[in-house]
């Protein structure tokens, strides 16, 4: 399986993965198929949107900390309850079709890694299913 080595910056991040995903899937040399990313951990997630204008980015987590704000009353004693709950509201995992050896992502679309709970050092999983 292949690894991905993330290291985050801040509590909340949303880090591009494209680039190095686009890599595995190039390597591996196959035509057609299904790229799966999956994170696995309790406090970060993954998920596609907007690539272009990085404000999106910041919309997200914006808008993500209105609906689970850190401090409120959480009964988790880890004191970080927001973050495991962002994890399960964006998911720990998307697929991605694979067409003429590349991702068949959209136009628009980038693959992002989403600290909740950073700095820390995570890793993301790519596997792939090749098509007959
Ligand atoms: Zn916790």
């Amino acid at each position: 399986m292949n690894k991905i080595q993330v290291k985050t910056h801040s509590q909340s991040e949303l880090i591009n993965l494209t680039p190095e995903v686009n890599k595995i899937v190039q390597r591996l040399g196959f035509k057609e198929g299904v790229c799966y990313v999956y994170v696995p951990h309790t406090t970060a997630a993954v998920t596609i949107n907007e690539n272009a204008d990085p404000s999106v980015q910041k919309d997200i987590l914006n808008e993500l900390d209105k609906i689970v704000p850190w401090d409120d009353r959480y009964t988790h004693m880890e004191g970080n309850a927001a973050a495991h709950i962002k994890s399960t509201i964006v998911g720990s995992s998307v697929y991605i079709p694979i067409s003429d050896g590349k991702l068949a992502l959209g136009t628009w679309q980038g693959i992002f890694f989403c600290e909740f709970d950073g700095p820390r050092h995570r890793e993301v999983f790519v596997q792939t299913i090749k098509s007959e």
